[in-house]
């Protein structure tokens, strides 16, 4: 399992309870491979770059309510130095918008 070189097979049914077994995380690919970490097989339970949907939510709500907190002119230094003048912060968290 830690060959680095697993993957799952759709015609596999033992590598589909396999896969079942891994956490819930935004980073892991369907093939059970990790997105994130240069590693080709997930750690598994315990990870502490594991992130759930709604991990990845809460934390985007945070950083735009800490973003749109600042003064005006930092929030325009940093858009025009990271985002090309772009502020993501102020978008609506609603995908219908
Ligand atoms: S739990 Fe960790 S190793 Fe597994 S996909 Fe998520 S970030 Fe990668």
């Amino acid at each position: 399992m830690d060959s680095g070189t697993r993957s799952f097979g759709l015609s596999d049914p033992n590598a589909r309870f396999e896969q079942l077994s891994l956490p819930d995380c935004v980073n892991l690919d369907p093939s059970g491979r990790c997105r994130l970490l240069e590693r080709a097989v997930c750690s598994g339970e315990g990870c502490s770059f594991s992130c759930s949907e709604r991990d990845r939510s809460a934390s985007l709500a945070a950083w735009k309510k800490r973003m749109r907190a600042l003064d005006p002119a930092t929030q325009n230094q940093l858009s025009a130095r990271y985002y090309c003048g772009a502020k993501p912060w102020l978008e609506s968290d609603n995908k219908e918008d």
